[in-house]
């Protein structure tokens, strides 16, 4: 078995140790003498997996009493539409553009009523986070909107916006766990997991009790209303039953770790080692503004097509796999999500000195 230091922006690396667990449990999970991906979703085994989950999450992320926890289907996308079905009461909300995929939040929630884009960073390609400490908010804005980590471009919020009172709802699938955050902040916490927790097919959104309408906009089906899901505590229909347990298994592997302060200690430590070449380096360019600077994906190029392809290939060839910058953008991206390891990071910048030197 060879495995590769897997630089995916999404799905992406888990953790060895969980990977591990769910393989042994595979066959015969606790005594039930069945797989978890075998037992009904109503059953007391499930029961216990799915609660204790969502107890872990929240004991991770300090979550309080009045904000609920949902295991969804749909992605990350989903939410896209089911924020404005359900918190859009004026048919108004606030938007900051910093990518494609607040880009793709925005442009969806237009279908269903006015969608302001505040601010923007597309005029220097999302290299950097606008100013959000005054921006003119419409009064009767249901919310505003952020991607707080840009797992496209590689920029990260370092500072949540000044709301002006409005309900902040933030798309965090690609910095999910991977510092501590302060749930209060917060109307709406939402992500795919398949990012930095667990295995693609779970969105999970933390929602504030008292932002879970009665009522949504006409025509909203009942699997996109937060209030069907609330109500029945994820098991309104099948929920993505494996895939929870997977994400139950990374929340005791991060407990055991230490929580979200040491993990936030590790992923600057790995974070550092590579911004720091990339500032030194005389052949690859860190592309976005350091302030901004995520500490879970790394976008960085040659300046040279030609050279960036050869690097993808090359590095592809000493096992550091999916380094290749998103489709649309170019270059190289590293996504060091929790579960890559700081030896990974080391092998990379050990790579791409040797590569420098041989290209200089
Ligand atoms: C990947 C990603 C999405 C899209 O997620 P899906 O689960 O594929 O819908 C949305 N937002 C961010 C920040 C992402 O990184």
């Amino acid at each position: 078995m060879a495995r590769v230091y897997n630089f995916s922006a999404g799905p992406a690396v888990l953790p060895e140790d969980v990977l591990t667990a769910c393989a042994e449990e595979m066959l015969d999970y606790n005594h039930s003498g069945m797989s978890v991906m075998e037992m009904s979703h109503r059953s007391k085994v499930y029961d216990d997996i799915i609660k204790e989950a969502e107890s872990d999450l929240r004991r991770l992320m300090d979550i309080p009493d009045n904000y609920k926890v949902l295991f969804l289907q749909g992605g990350a996308s989903q939410q896209f539409a089911m924020i404005p079905m359900n918190l859009m009461k004026n048919k108004k909300a606030a938007y900051i553009i910093t990518g494609e995929w607040s880009k793709k939040a925005w442009q969806e929630a237009q279908i269903y009523g006015e969608a302001v884009a505040v601010a923007s960073s597309a005029d220097e390609s999302f290299s950097y986070i606008p100013d959000c400490a005054d921006l003119d908010i419409p009064a009767d804005a249901d919310y505003l909107y952020i991607c707080e980590n840009n797992t496209i471009y590689g920029t990260k919020y370092k500072k949540l916006p000044n709301t002006k009172g409005h309900t902040l709802v933030s798309d965090v699938s690609s910095c999910f766990l991977s510092e501590p955050v302060d749930v209060k902040e917060y109307g709406i916490i939402f992500g795919g997991v398949q990012k930095n927790i667990g295995p693609a097919g779970v969105v999970i959104v933390i929602i504030r009790e008292d932002l879970v309408p009665q009522e949504c906009l006409p025509g909203t089906p009942t699997m996109l209303k937060y209030s069907t899901h609330v109500k029945a505590d994820s098991l309104y229909n099948t929920p993505p039953a494996y895939g929870i347990y997977v994400c139950g298994k990374v929340f005791k592997w991060l407990l055991k770790n230490g929580g979200l302060t040491a993990m936030k200690e590790y992923n600057e430590k790995k974070a550092a080692i590579l911004y720091d070449f990339l500032d030194e380096s005389k052949l690859f360019n860190g592309v976005v503004r350091k302030e901004d600077r995520s500490l879970m994906n790394v976008c960085f190029n040659t300046g040279s097509k030609e050279l960036d392809d050869q690097f993808v290939k090359e590095s592809k060839a000493a096992g550091l796999d999916n380094l290749k910058g998103y489709r649309t953008v170019g270059g190289m991206r590293a996504s060091i999500y929790n579960a890559m390891p700081l030896a990974g990071v080391e092998k990379l910048v050990e790579f791409m000195k040797d590569f420098e030197e041989r290209n200089k």
